[in-house]
Order: structure tokens, then C-alpha cells, then sequence
């Protein structure tokens, strides 16, 4: 059970990047709705850390500002937030700085002084990833009243551009850092739904039996947005879809999907069985590249009667950029339950639909007893487990339709978060934070998982980087990618699932 206030041990969460995006629309609002829930410390300062020139206050007002946008319960309460704020601290800041460090010595010493337990420290960095290095060196430094073991590091992604990055920084991280201190944020793995496979998996003794190749005939994971790359052209244009997306948020659900059981819910069993399930899957050689992976980059077009540019249209694009929006991958996973099931991957930017949807198909009935006008609408069982928009399982069966002819038509036995569960579920961060302060590495990503995500994906990498794609941009904005990935999918005789759109959608 997680711990409510008057059990959780004191906290300083200094925020590196305390002025960005991420702190404003997610990490302010995750601690302060932990806050109203009753799951901060009755002890706790937040200490933001930015170049920009604030003080506390005016630091409050542009926090309340995003807290007030962004936070899914809503505009503040004023009293709450009064009571909330008064914890959070700005400190302006240069991060290569070695005073930056010196006055963070001070506020925790001044609060180790004052309270009555030497705090637990998370440093939560939120900032580009080249600063990470020297800010993990400096606070390596810090001297903390409850020593090392009270001192965690945050570290948001990406986890390195490549196998070589990632090995150097967890060398780096390794070396400051026992690995039980090193928190590697995967956002996804917070996310309701996404821990809710765990739960549906290993809970339930109905689909074990099932969940192996005899049983299953495909997996499909899909993570499409409906949005373009927006203001982040800078950062996207040196990153791209396999980067952004598939190496970290795509590979940690599939690792959901196909891991075996651990033994127990200790944070080391579980992400034991996360990697063993990346060490298994069926590595490209050079040649393989092109029959399993492919690569799209979005053109103009039109999205909800708006005209919107094209990837090499967007700001901060170079005009002849190489970098994928959209990327799809087959896969195999070479064990003994997944052998010989393909698991298709998709992602990609200014699509048709924003959502993030796992289909597992079965494998058909053995023998047809129908007859063929019985069965024109004919679906094998399918799961559809729905991450977003809506969060939802749905258990897709043939059935009767009634009346008087034996016509069989697919329908959903569907558990529905929003209709069985009112209260709203927390955000990913809220449960990721927490998690932190608790010390719980569950749903975090241990060094050699994000190394073995990076050597898998590393031959398309030097294929695609190397090899100019003559055909971008290849698919117009509102569409479901580029031909070439319907084409991945349809040489083996399926086709990408795509979910349904509802009519009310909750924002996640
Ligand atoms: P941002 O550009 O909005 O903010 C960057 C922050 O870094 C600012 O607070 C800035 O003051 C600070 N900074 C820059 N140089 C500094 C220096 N020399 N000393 C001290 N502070 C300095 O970035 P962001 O969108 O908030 O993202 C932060 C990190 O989180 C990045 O690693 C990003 O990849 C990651 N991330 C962001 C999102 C998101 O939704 N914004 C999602 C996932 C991951």
C-alpha cells in the first residue's frame, strides 16, 4: 500500500529545469494532486532550479499558471495550492555551476536541521540530456545528512541516442551511483492501463494457458498521435519516431505483453523478466532491416478543415530533413512461448487517431462448422487493451445476432476504467513520483534494460542514418502512415488494427 502523508519520510525534490515545459504541465501538477490526495510528506520543500530570473513568489505565479492549465483536477483551490506552495522554493541557477550546488547544500542541511528526519532527496532532472552529466557529478557531491542511500536521481528521457551514449551515461551514473539510487523515467510505465497488464496477466489464471503461440497469432502494438511535431522541431528533428517513441515507450509495453511471469512483485523479478524478453528478440542483420522495419515522414494536408505543413515545413526542420515522423517494425521474439508470432509496432506523428492501443489476436477456430453466409462478418477473438485516449479491455467474441437466422457477428465484452471506476485515476507522474519518494524501481528502467532497447534497434539505426529515404515525405497528415508499413503487415495477411472512435474522449 502506498504510504499516506503522516507515514511518508521527509522529502526535498529539487527540480533541475524547475522553469520548463515538463515541470509546468506534469511534475508540478503530479506532486500537488499527491498533495490534495494526502500522499506528500507532511514535510516536504520543492526547490525549482532555472536560469530565469525569478523570486519564490513570482516562480508560485507562473506554477499556479500551468497548474491551473494542465492539472487534471482542475483550477486550484486557493487555500490548497496557499498551503501546497509554501513548500516550493526557487533557486536561479546555473547548472554547470558549482555555487548552484553549494546553495542546495545549504537548503538541505537548513531543513535536516529543522525537521526531525534527515530528509530523503530526489533530484529530478528535466533538462536537456547534456546537461545530465554535470549534474549528476555535482551532486554526487552534495553531503547529505542521511547519506547516500537517501539520495535518488531522476533522469527524464532520452537515455542516450544510441548504445554508445546510453552505455557511457550509465558508466557515468554507475560510477557516482549505486543503481538502487538511479530512477530512468519511462513515463509510459506509469500509466493506468499499462500496469494494469501486469495485474491482467498475472492475476487472472484465465489466460496464461492461452498467452503463448498456440493460442496467439499476432500482436499488434500501435502509439499514433494526431499532432505534428508542434514547437519542438529543435529537438525532433536530431530524434525522430524510432528515437522518441519506439526505443523507450514502444519496447516497455511489448516487454508487458511478453514477459513470462516473475516470481514475485520485487522490483528486480519484474524488470529481470522486461529484459530477458529484449534478449530475446530476433536481432536485424543488415540485410533484414528493410523486410522488417520501415520509415515515413508526414506531408501537408489537412487536419479538421485546417491546412498544416508538412515535417520539412515545420520550424526548426531542416528543409531536406532525413529524420523519421513515423516508423513500423516486425518482430520476433525467439523463446519458446512467442516463437514464430510476429509482434507489429507502429508510431507516428499527424495520424488519423490519437491512440495508444495493443491488439493480441488469436488464432482461428480449427474447423468451420458455419455456413459461409452465417459467418461474412467473421472476427477472430481479439483483445484490445486501450492505453489512450480511452482506457479500456475489451475481449472481442463471435456471437448470435438475434433473430431467426444463424448470422454470427463479432461483439466486445468490455471492461471500461471510466465506467467502472468514476474517480479519475491519477496521472502517470503522480504514480512515478510517488513511487520515487517510496524507493520502488518498479516501473523504472534498470541500466541494462535501456542498454539491450539500444543494441536491438542500433542495426536499423546505422541503416537508416546511412541511407538517404528518397521517397519522404511519404504520407499526407490525417492518414495511417505510409503504404510501406500497410505493406509490412498485409504480406503476412493481417491488417493494422485501428480502434473505433468514440464520441467522448477523456483527455490522458
Ligand atoms: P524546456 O526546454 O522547456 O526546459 C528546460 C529547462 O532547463 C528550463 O527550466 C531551463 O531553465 C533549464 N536550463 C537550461 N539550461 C540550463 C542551465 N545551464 N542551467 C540550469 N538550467 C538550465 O524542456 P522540457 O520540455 O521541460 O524538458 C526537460 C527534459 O524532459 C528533457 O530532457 C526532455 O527531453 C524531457 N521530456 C520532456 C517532456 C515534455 O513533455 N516536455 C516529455 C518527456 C521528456
Amino acid at each position: 500500500m502506498k504510504k499516506k502523508a503522516n507515514e511518508q519520510k521527509p522529502t526535498i525534490f529539487t527540480i533541475f529545469g524547475g522553469t520548463g515545459d515538463l515541470a509546468a504541465r506534469k511534475l508540478i501538477p503530479a506532486l500537488y494532486n499527491l498533495f490534495l490526495d494526502g500522499y506528500m510528506p507532511k514535510e516536504f520543500t520543492i526547490v525549482g532550479l532555472g536560469r530565469t530570473e525569478y523570486n519564490d513568489e513570482s516562480y508560485k505565479e507562473v506554477l499556479l499558471d500551468g497548474l491551473n492549465k494542465y492539472s487534471r483536477s482542475g483550477v486550484a483551490d486557493p487555500a490548497k495550492w496557499g498551503e501546497f506552495s509554501s513548500n516550493i522554493i526557487y533557486l536561479q541557477s546555473d547548472a554547470s555551476k558549482e555555487k548552484t550546488y553549494k546553495d542546495l547544500e545549504q537548503i538541505i542541511a537548513d531543513r535536516d536541521e529543522q525537521w526531525a528526519e534527515a530528509a530523503t532527496v530526489i533530484h529530478y532532472l528535466s533538462v536537456a540530456p547534456q546537461f545530465f552529466p554535470v549534474i549528476s557529478e555535482y551532486i554526487s557531491k552534495i553531503k547529505m545528512a542521511g547519506g547516500k542511500e537517501k539520495c535518488r536521481i531522476v533522469i527524464e528521457k532520452p537515455f542516450g541516442r544510441d548504445l554508445e551514449t546510453a552505455k557511457e551515461l550509465n558508466e557515468l551514473l554507475q560510477s557516482l551511483f549505486d543503481e538502487s539510487q538511479i530512477y530512468r523515467i519511462d513515463h509510459y510505465l506509469g500509466k493506468e492501463t499499462v500496469q494494469n497488464m501486469m495485474a491482467f496477466r498475472f492475476a487472472n489464471a484465465l489466460f496464461e494457458p492461452i498467452w503463448n503461440r498456440n493460442f496467439i497469432e499476432h500482436v499488434q502494438i500501435s502509439v499514433t498521435e494526431d499532432i505534428g511535431i508542434e514547437d519542438r522541431g529543435g529537438y525532433y528533428d536530431g530524434s525522430g519516431a524510432l528515437r522518441d517513441m519506439l526505443q523507450n515507450h514502444i519496447l516497455q509495453v511489448l516487454c508487458l505483453v511478453a514477459m513470462e511471469p516473475p516470481v514475485s512483485f520485487n522490483a528486480d523479478e519484474v524488470r529481470n523478466r522486461r529484459v530477458d524478453v529484449l534478449k530475446a528478440i530476433r536481432r536485424f542483420g543488415p540485410e533484414e532491416v528493410k523486410h522488417n522495419a520501415v520509415r515515413g515522414q508526414y506531408a501537408g494536408g489537412w487536419v479538421g478543415g485546417k491546412e498544416v505543413n508538412g515535417y520539412r515545413e515545420e520550424k526548426g526542420v531542416d528543409p531536406n530533413s532525413n529524420t523519421e515522423t513515423f516508423c513500423a517494425f516486425k518482430f520476433f521474439i525467439d523463446n519458446w512461448r512467442w516463437q514464430n508470432v510476429p509482434f507489429y509496432v507502429r508510431t507516428g506523428k499527424r495520424m488519423h487517431q490519437k491512440s495508444s492501443v495493443i491488439s493480441i489476436q488469436f488464432k482461428d477456430v480449427p474447423h468451420p462448422i458455419f455456413p459461409s453466409h452465417a459467418s461474412e462478418n467473421w472476427q477472430q477473438n481479439r483483445l484490445i487493451i486501450s492505453i489512450q485516449p480511452e482506457m479500456s479491455i475489451r475481449l472481442q467474441v463471435q456471437a448470435k445476432r438475434p433473430g431467426l437466422d444463424m448470422i454470427l457477428n463479432p461483439v466486445d465484452m468490455v471492461f471500461d476504467y471510466d465506467g467502472t471506476y468514476p474517480k479519475e485515476s491519477p496521472e502517470a507522474y503522480e504514480t512515478l513520483l510517488l513511487d520515487a519518494m517510496e524507493g520502488d524501481q518498479t516501473l523504472f528502467m534498470r541500466g541494462d534494460q535501456v542498454e539491450a532497447a539500444w543494441e536491438l534497434l542500433m542495426p536499423v539505426i546505422d541503416n537508416w542514418e546511412g541511407r538517404k529515404s528518397l521517397n519522404f515525405p511519404n504520407y499526407p497528415a490525417d492518414s495511417w502512415g505510409p503504404e510501406i508499413a500497410e505493406a509490412l503487415i498485409a504480406k503476412d495477411g493481417f491488417h493494422w488494427f485501428t480502434m473505433p472512435v468514440k464520441s467522448k474522449s477523456k483527455k490522458k
